[in-house]
């Protein structure tokens, strides 16, 4: 560890506990403080920089320290930090509103705020189950879930999330929900396309609405990618049979866009590529530019229309949280919806995205890869003990782990997911940054599986 960063370490770990952090690994694994950030860069209190792979944890979208949304967030500092929004109501909150119908799959014309992720998930779950309630369906109150996939820490979108890791201890709090198999294409039969196999694995959840709809109230996805499941992606044709699947069992569909939402999948939302609206979507994460915390559950005109009544009904949707709709919040996230709009960046993206792609699908001949896989701006290396079998490492081995140091040594930031390699860049990134990026992996990965 260099000096500088020395004091800094030392009074951190004398206070601050770290989130998804064995605090122990410190002693071995060097805590890095960061000074200060600029584009696609972080840098420490020594003057090392770290090109920010993975968008600090794939919240960042027009790097750190971007001049318009700074500009954006300071001019509205100097007008409003903070309001209630219950009984008032705020420019930012208004226009952002408006500015989100418009760019959202059709028919999604409600916006109810909250100030993180797994919230956002909680809302769309209690509103659904509250919607069921108020049309008189009190018996619809579970959930349909896919195997793989990840929906935030707090209990309610920790019970309907699926990694293992995350849930095993908590199970004992957890509601009971209703699992099925996920579409993954890595599980794909060899000479399968992506699109046959989700396409089959469609037949687990239509066996699921047929006999749990009655008692189901929403199907909550990851639409096309379940990240922290570890990149694993499935086809359109997927969420295009849900939809219909959905309509016709009368179940909703929460669509949870926290993650791939905000042009990771190479459109502005992962359903387009689907052509449907879900009854509910959840948007955080980039949502902000990654700058400040902010999510927001959208839904239609008849969902609202069921709260919609005489106070003593008790129909209305008591939920709040103290910062839901902060202005500052806004202000970034209307700075980062005017730079998509301004810069066109879907379409400047589609060239890094091939350029990142064929980069990374240069890695597919290494002996300990099973698979490159991509969606738009996300690509994920699959590394295995054994090729040909596609069997993993033993999780204990945190191989992931050698790779996420050597990187830090040659100042890149890459956090695989368990055995799961994957570069999630801000946009703002250079074809020569994405090479760097991929060369780091390539030597992590060398050094990762050399014994
Ligand atoms: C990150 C994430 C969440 C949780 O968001 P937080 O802001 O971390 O609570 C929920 N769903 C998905 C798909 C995510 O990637």
């Amino acid at each position: 560890m260099t000096c500088a960063n020395a004091p800094y370490v030392a009074r951190d770990l004398a206070h601050v506990w770290h989130p998804c952090t064995q605090m122990k690994d410190h002693e071995q694994v060097p805590l890095i403080p960061i000074r200060r950030g600029s584009g696609a860069w972080l840098e420490d209190y020594a003057g090392k920089r770290y090109l920010d792979a993975v968008s600090s944890w794939w919240v960042n979208l027009f790097g750190h320290a971007n001049p318009r949304i700074n500009a954006a967030v300071r001019a509205q500092l100097e007008t409003l930090e903070q309001v209630i929004l219950a009984g008032f109501t705020h420019e930012p909150v208004i226009a952002l509103s408006e500015e989100l119908v418009a760019v959202a799959p059709p028919g999604l014309t409600r916006c109810f705020y909250a100030d993180n992720g797994s919230s956002a998930v909680e809302v769309a779950m209690k509103m659904s189950f509250h919607y069921w309630r108020n049309v008189g369906r009190t018996d619809k109150r579970r959930f349909i879930t896919l195997t793989n996939s990840y929906h935030g820490e707090t209990l309610g979108a920790l019970a309907v999330g699926n990694v293992e890791l995350y849930k095993e201890i908590y199970r004992p709090l957890l509601m009971d929900v209703i699992t099925v198999p996920s579409p993954d294409c890595y599980q794909r039969a060899a000479g399968t396309t992506w699109a046959e196999h989700s396409r089959a694995q469609f037949v687990h959840m239509e066996a699921a609405l047929a006999r749990h709809a009655h008692e189901a109230a929403a199907v909550i996805v990851e639409p096309l990618v379940q990240c922290a499941g570890g990149m694993r992606m499935y086809d359109p044709v997927y969420l295009t049979l849900l939809r219909e699947a959905c309509d016709r069992h009368r179940v909703h569909l929460i669509a949870d866009e926290i993650a791939v939402g905000f042009g990771r999948t190479g459109t502005l939302f992962a359903c387009e590529q689907a052509g449907i609206r879900p009854d509910l979507m959840c948007l955080s994460k980039g949502l902000t530019g990654g700058y400040l915390p902010l999510s927001v559950v959208m839904t239609t005109e008849p969902l609202y229309a069921a709260f919609y009544d005489e106070y003593v009904k008790l129909n209305a949707f008591l939920h709040s949280h103290s910062f839901t709709g902060n202005p500052l919040a806004c202000a970034a996230a209307r700075a980062t919806l005017a730079i998509f709009r301004e810069d066109r960046v879907l379409e400047r993206n589609r060239a890094l995205a091939a350029h990142l792609g064929a980069r990374a699908r240069e890695l597919e001949e290494h002996p300990h890869v099973a698979e490159v896989r991509q969606r738009g701006m996300i690509v994920a290396i699959e590394m295995v003990q054994d090729k040909t079998r596609r069997r993993p490492y033993p999780w204990q081995e945190r191989r992931g782990l050698t790779i996420y140091r050597h990187a830090l040594e040659r100042g890149v930031l890459l956090r695989p997911v368990g055995n799961v390699v994957y570069f999630m860049p801000p946009y703002v990134v250079t074809p020569q940054e994405i090479d760097l990026m991929v060369e780091v992996a390539r030597e992590g990965l060398g050094l990762a599986t050399c014994a």
